[in-house]
């Protein structure tokens, strides 16, 4: 593994589209980190498990942990093959072999994935940084990942944890009991199932859900929204909320830089407006890949239509890393051409992320256009709502405030 950033536990596991210009530089380090901790300013931004709240239960990371679980989506084929049913990759996998996301595996005739309470990222985050603005605010989320990704997304930031195997991560053991013991012990109000594409770790994720909502903690996700309808609907029984990578508005997109496809995307996002899970739509916008003012044009005229004008969104600046290291960072003013774009189509609430102390990181009323919720980073200022309404002029804003 280089340097810049660690499995665990060290601290080095981010959104990928939430953060500050210094910790996305690919010069970011441990010091660097410590540093911005020591001014203040990050000490809201990822806090890791066994450093807080007490050591009381505390244990080492370990190379290679694999614990397995039968998943339930699978359908067996001739030959002791299967087909794998969880994402629209929908992998064809021989005995003894994984799918393309590496964390599931063939075992003559079944499938199992091999990361069932086996985190490598365990962090308490504010929950702006998945980045869910309209979910509590000033709240903290439990944040979570095992290894692996049904994407190959060039621009990953975390791709030491997504495009990895089991074997590769120190990971914990820790039962989906203990998470949300945890959570709890921490202060946080939410569970977040983030840093790799959490559908790759499915199971795990759906029975922490089950218990964090006996307790009531809400269970919120950061996802390419990759997934299979019948695994998604399953899903938002116990999911609250989800950020969703709107990587690009073009199929080429996908598949150039991602190993993906956009109409699934598509799909999930439909779902999860139907199941009525509170949805928010991150953009991180790479310069001469996916920064068209016509495109980008056509994929907000396309979340107004079918997911509604006050679906938050959020345009993000790319720093270069992993494969694309070569382009340079997006100029702010191309973020603001694009907010430009999406707020003349009629979206009313549009961010510009990664870009701190930004105006476009605050929330604004659309009726009376007063700022209801100040941010910068991940600091909140004043929040101007009543009961889920605009305090100036009474207007309902979307979220989840309470
Ligand atoms: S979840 Fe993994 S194994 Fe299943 S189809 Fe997707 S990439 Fe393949």
């Amino acid at each position: 593994m280089s340097e810049p950033i660690r499995n665990a536990p060290a601290f080095h596991h981010f959104d990928s589209s939430q953060q500050t210009e210094n910790l996305r530089s690919p010069d970011f380090t441990k010091r660097d980190f410590l540093r911005l901790c020591a001014t203040g300013f990050a000490a809201l931004s990822g806090i890791h498990l066994f450093g807080f709240p007490d050591n009381s239960h505390a244990q080492l990371a370990k190379k290679g942990l694999i614990k397995t679980k039968l998943s339930p989506f699978f359908t067996p084929l001739a030959n002791g093959e299967i087909q794998c049913e969880l994402c629209p990759k929908h992998c064809h996998v021989p005995k003894g072999k994984r799918g393309a996301c590496r964390v599931r595996e063939n075992r003559d005739g079944k499938y199992f994935s091999l990361v069932y309470g086996n985190p490598c990222a365990l962090h308490l985050d504010p929950i702006e940084k998945k980045p869910l603005f309209h979910v509590l605010p000033a709240t903290t989320s439990f944040s979570l990942a095992t290894a692996g990704c049904n994407f190959h997304c060039k621009f990953c930031q975390n791709w030491e944890i997504s495009q990895a195997s089991p074997e590769d991560v120190f990971s914990y053991d820790v039962s989906p009991e203990f998470v949300v013991d945890k959570a709890k012990e921490a202060g946080a109000r939410s569970i977040a199932y983030t840093y790799v594409e959490p559908t790759i770790f499915y199971e795990y994720m759906l029975d922490i859900g089950l218990l964090a909502k006996k307790e009531h903690l809400l269970n919120v996700c950061h996802s390419n929204g990759f997934i299979n309808p019948a695994p998604l609907r399953q899903l938002c029984q116990t999911m609250d909320a989800a950020n969703i990578d709107l990587k690009g508005f073009t199929e080429d997109f996908y598949h150039e830089l991602c190993d993906g496809e956009l109409a699934p995307v598509l799909e999930t996002l439909k779902i999860l407006k139907q199941e009525k899970v509170h949805v928010e739509i991150t953009n991180l916008v790479i310069p001469t890949k996916n920064d068209d003012l016509g495109t980008v044009k056509e994929m907000c005229l396309w979340v107004k239509k079918e997911l509604g004008a006050d679906t938050p969104i959020h345009f993000s600046r790319f720093y270069p890393l992993y494969k694309l290291r070569s382009l340079p960072p997006t100029p702010v003013s191309t973020l603001e051409n694009i907010r430009a774009v999406a707020v003349s189509t009629g979206l009313e609430y549009v961010y510009i992320g990664n870009v701190p102390g930004h105006e476009a990181e605050n929330t604004f009323c659309p009726k009376c256009k007063k700022m209801v919720i100040h941010r910068t980073g991940y600091m909140i200022g004043e929040v101007r709502l009543k009961d889920g309404k605009c305090s100036y002029c009474g207007k309902p804003i979307p979220g989840i405030w309470t």
